[in-house]
């Protein structure tokens, strides 16, 4: 029997509440460095292009809820390519080095190449390329990734969440194929847009059946499989706990096929922890959000598809960046302001997420991934 829920209100009229930032009175220019109150600098900055997606996986976009009467965000509430590369400016002058692009489903936001051209350009504070990347099901990634690579974009990663068909087609929802995913990996490959990644969200009794095939399909290919632990993120997906298989779990399953060794981090923050094959077959990668929290190390902050600016991934209260974008504000000033939001921040979630009563205060008011993007 499913766990019956009880909506605090209908999600498909629910926009999230925000905050319109204050303008500190002294006014700095921003030095490429700023810390939080736990003292983790501001890396990662991961931005959602739009909220809809051709795709309605069951743990993201149940289709009970993201049906014909859901209301996305219409185009005018959209941040313009100007607006996202504006504020993609005044990020990266706060020494952010890394950006994704993500959604709902980035390659669905028209001319998305574009975008990418006007973000390649921003050059760092180190003076080391700009790390542009996105996320995507790869459903338009055969058509679009020579014009993407053109266009300055640094690699990708695809979501593919099972290597059997069948499979696949159930938790996508639409009946997409995993031939049609391995399409536009393959494009991707032939582009350059190395090293995809291939991330796959492990479901108890739903697809963690597909571990060691995954594993074994793109073994020795370069390509790296990162499995993601299922995540309480947002209020649709009817989470449950026994429905995550901790990623020990995944890497003792690896390990007992093929043999693996861990890695260092490439940097610190990595969300992924990484193993390689003891043969030298490649690498593998486990995202454990609920069995390990990784809150210390946390650079990242999110931008809506809207312009609000969340700290978290489970926060439940966005910053109106785009009331001060058209609001005729100059560019330190929302520099400054971005600044005081990223020093008060002191998220946790996932540290807090085995306290019942802060799941609970939570539950029903925790931002959409497909809002606010993975
Ligand atoms: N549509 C694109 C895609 O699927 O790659 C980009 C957006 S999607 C929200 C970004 C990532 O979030 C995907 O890799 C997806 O699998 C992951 N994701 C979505 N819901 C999740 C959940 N409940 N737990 C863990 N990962 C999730
Ligand atoms: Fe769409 Fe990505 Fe969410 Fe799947 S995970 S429904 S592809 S946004
Ligand atoms: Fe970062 Fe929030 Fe995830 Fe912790 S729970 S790692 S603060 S996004």
């Amino acid at each position: 029997m499913t766990e019956s829920v009880i909506p605090i209100f209908d999600l498909r009229e629910h926009r999230y509440h925000s905050m319109r930032p204050s303008i500190p009175e002294q006014l700095q220019q921003p030095d490429g460095l700023v810390a939080d109150l736990r003292g983790r600098p501001l890396h990662d900055l991961r931005i959602s292009v739009t909220d809809r997606c051709n795709f309605r996986c069951v743990y993201c976009m149940p289709k009970e809820v993201f049906d014909k009467d859901y209301r996305f965000l219409p185009h005018s509430e959209l941040l313009s390519f100007e607006e996202i590369e504006r504020t993609a400016r005044l990020f990266v002058a706060h020494g952010v080095e890394k950006i994704r692009l993500t959604g709902g489903e980035p390659l669905l936001r028209k001319n998305i190449e574009k975008l990418v051209d006007m973000l390649a350009r921003i050059p760092t504070v180190s003076g080391r390329p700009l790390d542009l990347t996105l996320t995507t099901n790869a459903s338009l990634l055969a058509r679009k990734a020579t014009s993407l690579r053109d266009a300055g974009l640094s690699r990708v990663s695809v979501s593919l969440d099972a290597i059997d068909d069948p499979t696949f087609r159930r938790m996508n929802d639409v009946d997409f194929a995993v031939a049609d995913v391995l399409r536009g990996i393959e494009a991707a490959q032939a582009a350059g847009l190395a090293p995809i990644k291939v991330n796959m969200v492990v479901k108890r009794g739903t697809n963690d059946d597909q571990i060691v095939p995954m594993a074994r399909h793109f073994r020795g290919t370069g390509i790296i499989v990162r499995f993601i632990e299922f995540m309480d993120v947002g209020a649709s997906n009817h989470w449950r706990m026994d429905e995550v298989l901790p990623s020990s779990e995944v890497v003792s399953r690896i390990d007992a096929a093929f043999g693996l060794e861990p890695m260092d981090p490439n940097y610190s923050g990595e969300t992924a922890k990484r193993w390689r094959y003891r043969d030298g077959a490649g690498e593998i990668g486990v995202i454990s959000s609920v069995t390990q929290a990784f809150c210390g190390d946390c650079s990242r902050i999110r931008l809506s598809t809207e312009g609000r600016l969340y700290l978290c991934l489970f926060a439940t209260e966005g910053y109106d960046l785009r009331a001060l974008l058209r609001g005729g504000y100059s560019d330190l000033q929302i520099s400054n302001a971005i600044a005081a939001i990223w020093r008060a921040r002191q998220d946790n979630y996932s540290e807090q997420r085995g306290n019942p009563s802060v799941r609970a205060a939570r539950a029903a008011q925790k931002i959409e991934m497909s809002y606010i993007g993975g």
